[in-house]
């Protein structure tokens, strides 16, 4: 096995278990290895630290596999980790029953690059670095033989992938597409999920809980859902008894989704659910100037700082949408805000939210500060995996 040996004093993030080591850390690599290979890392004294995946492509020059000397990396490790992670949301009453569920949340759970969403009996894999990509067989071997599941769809197209040298890889790793697609059913709400062309592996499972939290607050009021995808908040909101939930997304296709969806919940009033294809911008500004009002925002947009050298310009971007969302919000409503952004920190989005409310001239409180539901939990070795955070506010 090739070695990589640090510079001196640069081990300090691996001894807090940080599981990147980052390029200018490293002095040489001792040996030969290939992009994904296996290699030991040491201090500049000799002392071994971590055994990871070696990636010449990236700035992040190796993800630790293991902190233990004495664990080997082969099929019988991934097989191990996988029945960890599973095991850990089956400990957790709250993720029992649930169909759509993160089985694997990469670096939290121990895997960097690794993610894998469960949807009924099909589970879709996403391997993000070379590390991964070169054990995709015993992954999916594993998850095949962890969860019983019929179906394992790759879904590797992510835009980080290129970042590692590595092209996208998709397609079915075993079985094939359902003839009648994938539905789940989330806290009593039936979604379906595209896991060949949706979002991500398909859907937000990240923001299960907080939908269901919009679903309490929901009866009898007016709703306005920026940034709606196929409508996961839309239809807790009507669950819950909204009065009207209008819907606004600018993709055309995830709309087509959204009201299929609707009508898959037959027990919901699709009188009361209005859907707008539009720029979520331009809209919170044509229905301020339009007078209107509402009880209840949610935003949820894309990811506007994928990482914190992003993130002045995102700054702007979310003071802007939460800005134009206040002056909507009737007084005593919410604001249910969220970034996805892991350039933005909870503390830099709290105060940004902050800056709104002020040039709003509003006042607001926080009920709840929210987060990803617990399959996707954070490792507090590893807090860039805290990228989903959100305010519920009540608005004076
Ligand atoms: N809340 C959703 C997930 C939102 S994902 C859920 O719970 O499932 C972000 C969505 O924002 C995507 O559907 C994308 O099409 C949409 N989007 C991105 N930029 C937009 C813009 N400027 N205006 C409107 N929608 C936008």
């Amino acid at each position: 096995m090739a070695i990589l040996i640090l510079k001196s004093g640069k081990e300090k993030s691996l001894l807090r278990r940080h599981p990147w080591l980052f390029a200018g850390s490293v002095e040489r690599l001792e040996g030969r290895a290939r992009p994904g290979d296996t290699v030991d890392v040491v201090s500049a004294e000799g002392r071994w630290l971590a055994r990871g995946s070696y990636s010449p492509a990236s700035q992040i020059r190796a993800r630790v596999w293991a902190f233990d000397e004495n664990e080997a990396v082969d099929h019988a490790f991934f097989k191990r980790r996988i029945a960890a992670s599973i095991a850990r949301r089956e400990a957790l009453p709250e993720l029992a029953g649930q169909q759509g569920l993160r089985l694997i949340h990469a670096e939290s759970d121990g895997l960097p690059g690794v993610t894998a969403d469960r949807y009924g009996d099909t589970v879709v894999l996403q391997l993000t670095s070379v590390g991964a990509d070169k054990w995709r067989a015993a992954i999916a071997d594993s998850l095949h033989k962890a969860t019983g599941c019929a179906r394992i769809y790759e879904r590797s197209d992510s835009g980080v992938r290129a970042m590692e040298g590595l092209a996208a890889a998709t397609g079915w790793l075993l079985g094939a597409a359902p003839e009648d697609g994938i539905v789940i059913d989330e806290h009593g709400v039936r979604m379906a999920v595209d896991v060949v062309a949706g979002h991500k592996t398909g859907f937000y499972l990240d923001q299960r809980d907080n939908r269901r939290r919009l679903a309490g607050l929901a009866a009898g009021r007016r709703v306005l859902n920026c940034f709606c995808y196929t409508g996961g908040f839309s239809l807790q909101a009507l669950a819950g008894g909204a009065r009207e939930v209008v819907s606004v997304d600018s993709s055309g296709p995830a709309l087509v989704t959204a009201r299929q969806n609707l009508a898959l919940n037959p027990q919901l009033d699709p009188a009361c659910a209005l859907w707008r294809e539009a720029d979520v911008f331009e809209e919170l500004r044509a229905r301020k100037k339009a007078d209107e009002s509402f009880d209840i925002v949610v935003l949820d947009p894309p990811k506007f700082a994928p990482s914190a050298k992003h993130a002045e310009r995102a700054a702007r971007a979310y003071k802007d949408i939460n800005l134009a969302a206040l002056r909507l919000i009737a007084s005593g409503g919410f604001l249910m805000t969220y970034s996805c952004s892991g350039g933005i920190g909870l503390e830099l989005f709290q105060s940004i939210v902050a800056a709104a409310v002020l040039d709003a001239g509003r006042s607001a409180r926080i009920v709840s500060r929210l987060q990803g539901a617990a399959d996707h939990p954070v490792s507090l070795a590893f807090p860039e995996g805290e990228y989903l955070k959100g305010l519920l506010l009540q608005v004076d």
